[in-house]
C-alpha cells in the first residue's frame, strides 16, 4: 500500500500540485524561449567540440557474472544515468538508455560518443527500474520497449513519479508503481521512495511540468541507494539526508551544467554534486549523467577533472566520491 508523508497546503492538496502541472519546492524563475535562443547564439560562438572528437575507453566488464550474481554488492555504470545496481541479491537499472540518440528521433538529436557498457541482452533479470523524468535522455522509449521484450517473463517493477504511468500503459507495461514525493512503497524485496529534486519535465512542445520530476531512495535490507534526478542545488538534500540517510551508495549527476546563468536552476556543478555528497549524508557517491551525450556548454570530458580537483579541497575522500569509465563495474564493499 502506497504511504505518503508530503507537506499540504491549504486546500489540503501538496504543496508542489498546481492544478494539471507541478512547481519546483525552491520556485525559480523559468527561463522562455529568448533565453534558449540566446544560449543557442552564444553556444554558436563557442566552438563547443563535436561529440565525435571524443574517445572514451570502454571498460572491461563481465556480463556473465553480473547475469549470475545474487550475492556480492556491485554497481556498473552504463553510460549517463544509467546504472546496474546489484544489492543483497536484488538488481536494480535506472533511468535506462542503450539507444544511439537522447531524442524523440533517432536521426537527429543528442547522439552517443560512446557505446552502452553493456548490452541490454546482458543485463541480469531485473527487479526494479527506476526513472527519473520524462526528459529524452532518463526516459527512452526504444530502450523501454525492448527492455519490456527483454525481461517480459521477469517483469521488473517500474517506479515513475506522478502521472507517467501512463505512458507506460500505453507500451503495454502493467507493473508500475507511480509515486509522488515522499510517498512510499513496501515490497518484499525492498522499500521504495520518492523524493522531491529541482527540475521540470517536458516531452513535446505542448506539455510543461505535466508529469513529475523525482529522485529515488531504495532500501535494500539494511543497504540504502539515492538515485539523483536531473536537479539544481536546494537546501532539499540536507532535509533528505536528515530523513533517509545516511546512504551507502549515492548516484550523483556531475555533468551538464555550463553555461551556468542558463543550467544553475536545473543542473547542478560539480562542485554541487560535492555539497550534495555531503549534505545528503552519502557514505558514498558515484558521478553519473556525464560523458554520453552533449546537452550543454562544457567539455563532455571536463566534469571527473573538475570532481578530482576539487575533492581534496573539500574534505572529502578519494574513494568516497567516484567517477567510474563507461562500463565499469566496482564491487561494493
Ligand atoms: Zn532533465
Ligand atoms: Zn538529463
Amino acid at each position: 500500500m502506497i504511504q505518503s508523508c508530503s507537506a499540504q497546503s491549504k486546500n489540503n492538496s501538496p504543496i508542489h500540485h498546481r492544478g494539471d502541472r507541478f512547481v519546483n519546492l525552491y520556485p525559480f524563475k523559468e527561463l522562455g524561449f529568448f533565453d534558449l535562443l540566446k544560449w543557442r547564439w552564444q553556444r554558436s560562438d563557442k566552438n563547443i567540440p563535436q561529440v565525435d572528437s571524443y574517445h572514451f575507453p570502454l571498460a572491461h566488464n563481465d556480463p556473465e557474472f553480473l547475469r549470475r550474481n545474487r550475492t556480492e554488492n556491485t554497481v556498473t555504470w552504463i553510460g549517463h544515468s544509467t546504472l546496474l545496481i546489484q544489492v543483497n541479491g536484488v538488481n536494480i537499472l535506472t533511468d535506462p538508455h542503450f539507444s544511439e540518440r537522447a531524442s524523440p528521433l533517432q536521426w537527429i538529436g543528442p547522439k552517443r560518443a560512446v557505446q552502452p557498457g553493456l548490452k541490454m541482452e546482458d543485463l541480469p533479470d531485473l527487479d526494479l527500474i527506476l526513472i527519473s523524468h520524462n526528459h529524452y535522455d532518463h526516459l527512452d522509449s526504444g530502450s523501454i520497449s525492448r527492455l519490456k521484450q527483454l525481461q517480459n517473463e521477469i517483469a521488473p517493477t517500474f517506479a515513475v513519479p506522478l502521472k507517467l504511468k501512463k505512458w507506460f500503459a500505453d507500451k503495454g507495461i502493467k507493473n508500475v508503481l507511480e509515486l509522488d514525493w515522499w510517498q512510499f512503497e513496501k515490497t518484499v524485496n525492498f522499500e521504495i521512495i520518492a523524493v522531491p529534486m529541482q527540475h521540470w519535465s517536458k516531452r513535446n512542445p505542448f506539455a510543461n511540468n505535466d508529469t513529475l520530476w523525482a529522485g529515488w531512495v531504495v532500501k535494500i535490507k539494511e543497504f540504502k541507494f539515492f538515485f539523483l534526478g536531473d536537479t539544481g542545488y536546494t537546501p532539499l538534500f540536507k532535509e533528505i539526508g536528515k530523513r533517509l540517510g545516511p546512504f551507502d551508495l549515492c548516484a550523483i549527476p556531475i555533468g551538464a551544467y555550463e553555461p551556468r546563468w542558463f543550467m544553475k536552476n536545473q543542473h547542478i556543478s560539480p562542485e554541487e554534486s560535492l555539497l550534495i555528497h555531503k549534505d545528503a549524508n552519502c557514505k558514498r557517491s558515484i558521478g553519473i549523467h556525464w560523458g554520453t551525450f552533449v546537452l550543454t556548454d562544457e567539455p563532455l570530458d571536463e566534469p571527473p577533472r573538475i570532481i578530482a580537483e576539487l575533492k581534496p579541497e573539500m574534505g572529502i575522500a578519494d574513494d568516497e566520491f567516484i567517477v567510474l569509465q563507461h562500463g565499469e563495474t566496482m564491487i561494493l564493499e
